[in-house]
């Protein structure tokens, strides 16, 4: 299993058994179905997949936001051309997924056309930049785009 989990959830020892300390979660494990382990002290270790309820929900507005923000501009007429490519190494970009591949004309031989470059961040650099946006948020923001299309 994959993903994202809450390290305050206190059923995650009941998601996976081997994670069930007597009180919490138990020391030194690994569980094989979860991105989780502890170290000696019951804690999660750093490379576990974990965030708090704080962050979680930081996380959830900002997503919320960002659905509303792409709704909102797709709505204005918003719809160019703008596939993503990783930063790193990967060279990972949208179109390697894409079902139009085979008819679409992006390019990048061709001018005006570019990847937007996506820089790989930290966990922590991406909660930090997550938690500014989420501060700066303009609540005007859907009302203009809606004047926008009006
Ligand atoms: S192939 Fe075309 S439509 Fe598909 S992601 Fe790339 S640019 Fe977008």
């Amino acid at each position: 299993m994959d993903g994202l989990l809450n390290e305050d959830d206190p059923i995650l020892p009941a998601m996976d058994d081997s994670l069930a300390g007597e009180q919490g979660l138990a020391a030194n494990v690994s569980s094989s179905i979860m991105p989780i382990a502890t170290n000696k002290d019951g804690g999660l270790k750093k490379i576990s997949k974990a965030v708090t309820t704080g962050d979680f929900e930081d996380l959830m507005t900002f997503t919320e936001e960002k659905l509303k923000t792409i709704r909102d501009e797709i709505m204005a007429g918003h719809v160019e051309v703008n596939p993503y490519r990783k930063m790193d190494s990967s060279g990972e970009n949208a179109c390697m997924y894409c079902a139009y591949r085979g008819i679409c004309r992006f390019d990048t031989r061709l001018p005006g056309n570019a990847y937007r470059m996506i820089e790989k961040l930290s966990d922590d650099d991406v909660l930090r930049k997550v938690r500014e946006e989420n501060e700066s948020s303009d609540d005007d923001a859907p009302r203009k785009v809606r004047e926008e299309i009006e």
